[in-house]
This record gives C-alpha cells, sequence and structure tokens, in this order.
C-alpha cells in the first residue's frame, strides 16, 4: 500500500463517519477545520494534516465520491491561507486561518495600481504610522471580487527613502469601513468582475501586518508565485452536486463567491469545444480546420503535462518555481491558438453575441465572442507574457538580465525624476 493509498483510506473512513448533509454549512465547516482535511498540506496546528502536496488530489476525490462539502474556493484558501502559514506571526495564524477554512470571512488581492502592474514595485499606496495602527490612502484596480470581501491582501509603501522594493509593507485590510471605497469595472465581455478600490486614511490595526514592516516585497512575492501556478487552471463555478443543508448552503456560498469567475473557462479559449464544434459546424472535414485543431490539441496536451510536471515537482515538497512561468505562458499559446480555431470554424457568426447568435452552438449561444472577448485576459492576469519570458530568459536560459534603471535609487528620487521605468527585476 502506497502512503496515497493510505491517506485516501484515512479520509474515506473519516467521511463515512463525519459527513452529514443535514448540517448547516457553518457546523460542517467547523468539523472540516478541525479534522485537518479541509486542506490536507497545512501543518496539523493549523487546521492542516501536514500532508505532501500530492496528497490534495487525493482527498478532493475522496470528497467527490462521498458527496461532501469541501473548503470554500479563492483567494483565502489560495493566497491568504499560504501567505500567512509562510510569514505570518502566530497571532495572525490564529486571527486568519481557521475563519478563512470554515468560509466565514472571505478576501481579495489589492496588489496592482493604475501606475504598478507588471511593476507593482513601484506602488505608490502610502501607509503612515496612526496611533496603534496604520492609516492607508491611494487606488488600487483590477481587483477581483472586492466588492463582497471582508479582507484584502494589501500592498502599500511605508518607506520612501529607500530604494523601490524596500519601502513596502504588506497588510491585512479590513474591507468594510468607511475609508475603503469599491467601484465595479465593467469588461469588454459584458461581466463585471474588476473594482477599483480607493484608499482615504483607511484604518488597519497594527497587529495587521504580515512579515516585518518594509519586507512586504519578499512577503508578496510568495503570493505571486502561489498565485502564477493557479492562473493556468480555469475556474468553473460547481454544478450539480449533494443535496442536503451543507450543501444547499455551500451551493449559495459558491455562487456568490465564484460568480468573478464565470467567463474564465472562456478566457481558457475553451479547446475543448472545438471538434465539436466543427463537427456540428459541417466544418470536420476542410482540411485546413483539421490541421489547425490538431495543432491546437497537441499545444494543449503538452501544456497539460508541463502543468502536471509542475505540480508533480511541488509534491516532492519543491517550492514553486519558474516552471510556473512556463505553464502560464502555455496557457496563454493555448487560449490564442484556440480562439482563432473557433474564429475558422464559426466565420464571422462567431461575433454574434448571446441571443443574437442563432447557433448557440457549445451549449449556449454567443460563447464564441465570449471567448474572443475573454482570451486577452489571460496574457494579462498574474503576470503578462512578456513578463514570464523576461523570467524564463533570466531564471532558466541564463540570458543577460534587463538593465534595472533605479537600483538602489530612494523611491522618493525615482518619482521626483519621473522615472517609474519598470524592470524585470520589480516585475510581478
Ligand atoms: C483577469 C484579471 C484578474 C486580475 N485580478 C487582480 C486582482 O485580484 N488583484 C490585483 O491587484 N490585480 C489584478 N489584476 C491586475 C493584473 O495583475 C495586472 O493587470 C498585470 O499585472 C499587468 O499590469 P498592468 O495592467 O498595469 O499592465 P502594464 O504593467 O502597464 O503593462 C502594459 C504592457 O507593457 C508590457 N510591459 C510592462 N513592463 C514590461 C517589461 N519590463 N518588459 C516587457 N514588457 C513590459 C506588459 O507586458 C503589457 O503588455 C488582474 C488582471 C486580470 C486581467
Amino acid at each position: 500500500m502506497t502512503d496515497l493509498d493510505e491517506v485516501r483510506a484515512q479520509v474515506a473512513a473519516w467521511l463515512a463517519e463525519a459527513w452529514d448533509p443535514g448540517l448547516s454549512l457553518a457546523q460542517w465547516r467547523a468539523r472540516l477545520a478541525d479534522s485537518g482535511w479541509g486542506c490536507p498540506a497545512w501543518p496539523r496546528e493549523w487546521c492542516g494534516r501536514g500532508l505532501p502536496a500530492a496528497a490534495a488530489g487525493v482527498v478532493a476525490q475522496e470528497f467527490a465520491r462521498a458527496g461532501a462539502v469541501a473548503a470554500p474556493e479563492g483567494v483565502g484558501m489560495n493566497l491568504a491561507g499560504p501567505t500567512i502559514l509562510e510569514h505570518g506571526s502566530d497571532e495572525l495564524k490564529r486571527r486568519f486561518l481557521r475563519s478563512t477554512v470554515t468560509g466565514e470571512i472571505s478576501w481579495c488581492q489589492l496588489f496592482s495600481e493604475p501606475g504598478a502592474g507588471s511593476d507593482l514595485a513601484g506602488l505608490q499606496a502610502r501607509a503612515e504610522r496612526d496611533g496603534d495602527g496604520f492609516a492607508v490612502s491611494g487606488q488600487k484596480v483590477w481587483n477581483t471580487s472586492a466588492y463582497h470581501a471582508d479582507f484584502g491582501l494589501l500592498l502599500a509603501r511605508t518607506d520612501w527613502d529607500v530604494p523601490k522594493h524596500r519601502g513596502i509593507t504588506y497588510f491585512i485590510l479590513p474591507m468594510r469601513q468607511p475609508g475603503v471605497e469599491v467601484r465595479p469595472l465593467r469588461q469588454m465581455n459584458g461581466y463585471a468582475s474588476f473594482n477599483e478600490v480607493f484608499l482615504d486614511r483607511a484604518r488597519v490595526p497594527a497587529g495587521n501586518v504580515i512579515g516585518e514592516p518594509g519586507q512586504g516585497w519578499t512577503v508578496a512575492l510568495t503570493t505571486l508565485a502561489h498565485e502564477r501556478r493557479l492562473a493556468p487552471a480555469a475556474r468553473r463555478p460547481p454544478t450539480g452536486g449533494p443535496a442536503g443543508r451543507a450543501a444547499e448552503e455551500a451551493a449559495e456560498e459558491s455562487e456568490r463567491a465564484m460568480a468573478p469567475y464565470r467567463w474564465y473557462p472562456q478566457r481558457a479559449g475553451r479547446p475543448d469545444l472545438v471538434i465539436e464544434r466543427a463537427i456540428a459546424a459541417g466544418r470536420d472535414t476542410d482540411p485546413l480546420v483539421r490541421q489547425e485543431i490538431v495543432k491546437l490539441i497537441t499545444l494543449a496536451w503538452s501544456a497539460r503535462w508541463t502543468a502536471q510536471r509542475a505540480a508533480a515537482a511541488r509534491a516532492l515538497g519543491r517550492p514553486p518555481g519558474p516552471e510556473g512561468s512556463v505553464a502560464k505562458l502555455a496557457s496563454s499559446n493555448v487560449a490564442r491558438a484556440a480562439a482563432r480555431v473557433h474564429a475558422m470554424i464559426s466565420g464571422s457568426a462567431g461575433m454574434l453575441a448571446g441571443a443574437d447568435d442563432p447557433s448557440g452552438e457549445g451549449g449556449r449561444a454567443g460563447i464564441v465572442s465570449e471567448i474572443f472577448l475573454s482570451v486577452p485576459a489571460i496574457s494579462i492576469a498574474g503576470g503578462t507574457d512578456q513578463i514570464q519570458r523576461t523570467i524564463l530568459a533570466e531564471r532558466i536560459l541564463g540570458l543577460a538580465k534587463e538593465p534595472v534603471a533605479d537600483a538602489g535609487v530612494a523611491f522618493r528620487k525615482v518619482i521626483a525624476a519621473g522615472s517609474g521605468a519598470s524592470s524585470a527585476s520589480s516585475v510581478r
């Protein structure tokens, strides 16, 4: 029996005993957090079981088999939890980890600014000491889910007289307060997943700093590595699922939490739809279409295997590395190629949106136009294609580093000189 078989047997036995669909979601998730099976790779003292990352897949399969509700999806479990585990004090872990696993609190990421995306370390949101905490002012942008989050993972500048990477502090910002204004942004595909967040002397208790003041860049790199690893995965809202009170409440929670991600499958280009759509449209006998479909599927499969190799490396305990950039870049290439093949199959009808699309192919009218309008996002979110190429050039291929215009210069002087020039050393 392998270690993973052992884990499978243990989690199956626990679910047979503990899973009760009649419980409320809060009661069930409390049981889940106590057991450690909600996040098996986290340490035992923090709601986990200290198992290798590879165990998570086996545990998820057993939850699905039993029809049991799992820990919530989203920024909390995927970014906030791992960042607090790696850099947070025990006090922060006590205050935030369990309530994240139970789904009592939700999170968003407040990193990007109008003038700081790729050059994230050039951010200008300002945090000043204010009594027993900090007051933060500035503007964030592209913040997914900010309109319903309880807490934000916030980067703000606390020291302007050191080079840009050294003056940043990483905060946990309470979102529900007068100094925080969230305004939704409408995208070209019709959804409104992102927000602008305006901070006007928003209050952050001193105890809400992750890591040390001024050391926020190191902490941010952990969040970004986890984000890059996740980006290629197309998030799909769960469908169907188990019956019972806990499951119904989990479905409502998921409906709310996953709403901003509804178009994410289309963002990945939907290579899974091309064959059925080619057959339905009678284009599967066209040699050019067939050739492009085969090229696309070859690319998609090799990208999937690359992602699986990266997952296997993590399962062996290796930290997320440049292979995340390879996988992210591959997912952009697949999405673009898939959009091209969909265009060949649909022709100009692919531009018709919603009810105007007469075909309704792929199970939903207007899906092809939604693919066209969503695919560009995958090469931007979590670090653009150009930035991934720079990372690969420098860290894997060993090519010369991109010149750094502002190395060693106090950030105050960089701004005064009007040179916010981004460089590969500062990119997300
Ligand atoms: C779907 C999606 C979800 C997002 N969710 C969040 C979120 O929840 N929270 C959050 O904080 N942010 C979020 N973002 C923002 C995202 O992180 C930024 O859009 C991204 O980092 C790029 O920054 P930018 O938009 O400012 O583009 P810029 O950095 O201004 O880049 C513009 C162009 O210049 C190129 N470029 C820039 N610097 C270099 C360089 N050194 N070398 C070569 N080319 C360069 C870029 O590749 C790009 O093509 C999200 C974005 C998307 C699309």
